[in-house]
């Protein structure tokens, strides 16, 4: 059975009275009834009641809330009213419990108060006024306590605010405490390692005060490199330390130091103990706090220049000793050269028969003779001429030379030896390389030195080609000399167009030619380079020259009879050359002013006036006077013709001719040489 009074209407006001609603909890109905009939007489307060008579019920009432006050049985059911108002208060109730006992002992009074009782009643020992009056003070106190509470939640929560964002500052303020001692720690690792720099520096890095000239700062080097110490050094100025050799130029070079900001001087310094030293000093005007000062570095270079200087007198001391060993060299080559010439013309005048026949043994012997003679001669040459590449008084005199005259000429030259060692010497020209440009003289000279070394390293029953051809989309001719013979060890490849050098399989000779060569072809914008064995091949050697490619050189032809004249055209223009004509005297005269040619053909026999007259005027002219001439002449020439050709060593082809004369005598005009001149003393090397 269960009553209850909270659903009536009325709330907290009833009848002007002030309203509580009351749960009992006791599971005696009389007792329960007992109460609410107490609470009812109550005039100044109108009691809501409502009852629970189980502590299950109890709880359930406490827990869906709207009381003010609990009246609580001490003895229930299965628990005891403590344990309900702990369980209550711990589900957070906040009606005002107030504890019923059937006893009044000391201990429950006690238990009730520490289990969180408002007060307490002993059955049957109060009255209606003793309960309202316990309820009452026991709301009071309650609503008390709840505002007390209250304000000690409140106070609680901005304690814990405030405490938080205390927290908080104190953590911003030790990370930026961190943070500032890490900047503080890195300048003091910065600052410490510029000290190191500057104090470590190899040379001195001084401030100087302008325009006293005051050292403001400066590290330990400055005052090592002067010799002073810091407090000494700190009351000079950079005039104390300057040693010109007089004040008044000490205190110039000073004055321009302190006026030209950014700059390099050299100067002399006196150091403490009064050692000179060669500084270099390189100065920056820099900006402090708004003064200006320079900032110099001084560098010690004394040493260096000393060294310089030693190395400097040295040089000058080795050329003029090389001058003088050139020079001695160069005299007593000339003066070797000059007897050694007559030897080697006397030999070959007795070899000729000019003191009658001569026995065999006698002949082999001059043989041997002439022979070592032209060796000499040929590497005398070589020491003049590396004497002239070396004060580049070696000139070329470069013309467009017909280079297959050249290469056959050698071969020619050096048939003889080839043939005695049993040496096939082969060649093949391309007419696209028919002509050169160079110094002949030059090229034969270095023609010949390969061609002869090819023979020299060549052994018996061996091969020697010489092949031109035009070198790819250049205008260069490619002269390749491919030999047999025993080759360049590799070692030597590097070094053999070096002075002096013989591969160590073939000692003799003097290690000069094929670096004569090699300077020569450069010289003439040329290349030379070697190939031990060729490729493809297993043995031998092979040399490749480049020189440049020439304009086809231009002949006048200046014959009176037409037919003659058109063969010649077409002959020379199937060897490569470029031809005019002309028929009169005149006319040839006034053509080769003109068109200056390279060559003149010309007949004696001319319409107008004879060619003689025609010689005598080209070799009158002295803008045309160079111009070779080769006479085509008759069977017979008369006396004063005869004079004039020889006079101005004009060659002439007497008619008629065969192809190979003609260009023979022409190659032969064109290069300003009758007969091919080998470099070591017009005859080749044996
Ligand atoms: P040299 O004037 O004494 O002949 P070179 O300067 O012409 O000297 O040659 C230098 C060296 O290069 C020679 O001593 C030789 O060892 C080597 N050499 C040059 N040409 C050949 C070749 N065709 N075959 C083998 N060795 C060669």
């Amino acid at each position: 059975m269960s009553w209850c009074q909270f659903c009536q209407k009325g709330g907290d006001n009833l009848l002007g009275k002030e309203t509580v609603r009351v749960l009992i909890v006791d599971d005696n109905e009389n007792d329960a009834l007992v109460i609410r009939q107490q609470l009812a007489q109550s005039p100044s307060t109108s009691f809501l009641t409502d009852w629970a008579a189980t502590y299950q019920d109890a709880l359930l009432k406490i827990h869906a809330g709207g009381h003010d006050v609990c009246l609580i049985d001490y003895t229930l059911d299965e628990q005891n009213g403590l344990i309900l108002i702990q369980t209550a208060l711990q589900l957070g109730s906040k009606a005002a419990m107030i504890m019923l006992t059937g006893t009044d002992e000391g201990a429950i009074d006690a238990a009730a108060t520490e289990s969180g009782a408002a007060d307490y009643l002993v059955k049957g020992k109060y009255d209606s006024d003793m309960l309202e009056r316990v309820i009452r003070h026991s709301l009071h106190r309650y609503r008390l306590e709840g505002e007390l509470r209250a304000a000690r939640d409140n106070l609680e929560k901005r304690v814990e605010t405030r405490t938080a964002e205390l927290c908080d500052a104190i953590s911003a303020l030790q990370q930026e405490i961190d943070r500032r001692e890490s900047i503080e720690r890195q300048l003091r690792e910065t600052e410490e390692r510029y000290r190191i720099i500057f104090e470590e520096a190899m040379d001195a890095i001084i401030l100087i005060a302008i325009p006293s000239g005051t050292f403001v700062d400066f590290n330990s080097q400055a005052c090592r490199q002067l010799e002073y110490s810091r407090e000494e050094f700190k009351k000079l100025t950079i005039l104390d330390i300057e040693a010109r050799e007089t004040p008044e130029q000490s205190r110039q070079h000073i004055d321009r130091i302190l006026n030209q900001g950014a700059e390099v001087f050299e100067s002399l310094h006196r150091t403490r103990s009064g050692k000179i030293r060669n500084i270099l000093i390189s100065t920056r005007p820099i900006l402090l706090s708004g003064t200006k000062y320079l900032l110099a570095l001084f560098h010690d270079f004394t040493e260096r220049k000393q060294t310089e200087d030693d190395l400097r007198s040295a040089v000058i001391r080795l050329e003029q000793n090389n001058q003088a060993k050139s020079e001695f060299v160069a005299n007593v080559s000339h003066e070797l050269k000059t007897p050694l010439t007559s030897m080697m013309y006397g030999v070959r005048n007795l070899l000729k028969g000019i003191a009658g026949p001569l026995p065999d043994h006698a002949i082999r012997y001059l043989k041997l003779f002439d022979s070592e003679c032209q060796r000499l001669v040929a590497t005398i040459n070589d020491i003049l001429d590396l004497g002239k590449l070396d004060n580049q008084s070696l000139t070329l005199a470069p013309i467009t030379a017909p280079l297959g005259h050249l290469v056959r000429g050698c071969l020619e030259a050096l048939r003889p030896q080839a043939d005695a060692a049993g040496i096939v010497m082969t060649v093949t020209l391309d007419p696209r390389t028919r002509f050169v440009h160079c110094d002949p003289n030059m090229i034969q000279r270095v023609l010949y030195n390969i061609l002869g070394n090819a023979v020299k390293f060549t052994p018996p029953g061996g091969t020697i080609t010489l092949s031109v051809r035009p070198e790819a989309e250049q205008a260069f001719a490619r002269i390749t000399v491919t030999d047999t013979g025993i080759g360049i060890p590799p070692d030597a490849m590097a070094r053999v167009t070096q002075r002096y050098f013989r591969a160590s399989n073939h000692a003799s000779g003097s290690g000069l030619g094929l670096a004569i060569s090699k300077e020569i072809i450069i010289l003439h914008g040329g290349t030379l380079a070697l190939a031990s064995p060729p490729p493809g091949q297993e043995k031998g050697t092979e040399i490749t020259l480049t020189l440049p490619l020439g304009e086809p050189p231009t002949i006048l032809v200046a014959d009176n009879d037409v037919v003659i004249q058109t063969l010649l055209k077409l002959h020379l223009t199937t060897l490569g050359y470029r031809v005019i004509t002309t028929q009169s005297g005149q006319e040839t005269i006034l053509t080769a002013e003109a068109s200056r040619p390279d060559l003149i053909l010309l007949d004696l026999i001319l319409e107008d006036i004879n060619g003689v007259t025609v010689i005598l005027t080209l070799r009158g002219s002295p803008s045309i006077r160079y111009i070779p001439i080769i006479a085509i002449t008759g069977a017979t020439l008369d006396e004063s013709t005869s004079e004039v050709l020889s006079r101005f060593s004009i060659p002439t082809l007497p008619k008629p001719w065969n192809s190979k004369e003609l260009t023979e005598t022409i190659e032969s005009a064109l290069l300003g040489m009758t007969v091919f001149q080998t470099p070591a003393g017009k005859e080749p090397r044996s």
